[in-house]
């Protein structure tokens, strides 16, 4: 199945160019970023930072949300990329970056 299921969101990151997004694709690993560094690059600071955070952690990134949500919801949440979004944008740390 080839779709934009495939990508799942690791980081909401927050620059003085705006708000922006990694996504992972599960199949490949491969990271993109909605900033305008990435578009013009195909790499910027926010895809490196997931990078090299997924390569400290085993290839996965290490999602960080808040003690409001129960491992249940997040495990729920992980299989469902709309779902795990709104969980991000809710609940997740936002990296300054
Ligand atoms: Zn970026």
């Amino acid at each position: 199945m080839r779709s934009t299921m495939d990508w799942q969101i690791t980081q909401i990151f927050l620059s003085d160019t705006g708000v922006h997004e990694v996504h992972v694709q599960s199949s490949t690993h491969k990271l993109k970023c909605n900033c305008p560094g990435f578009s013009e690059r195909s790499m910027c600071k926010h895809a490196r930072f997931v990078k090299t955070r997924m390569d400290k952690n085993g290839g996965i990134y290490p999602v960080e949300v808040s003690t409001k949500v129960s491992r249940e919801e997040s495990l729920e949440a992980s299989h469902d990329p709309f779902a795990f979004r709104e969980l991000l944008v809710n609940y997740g740390k936002i990296e300054a970056l």
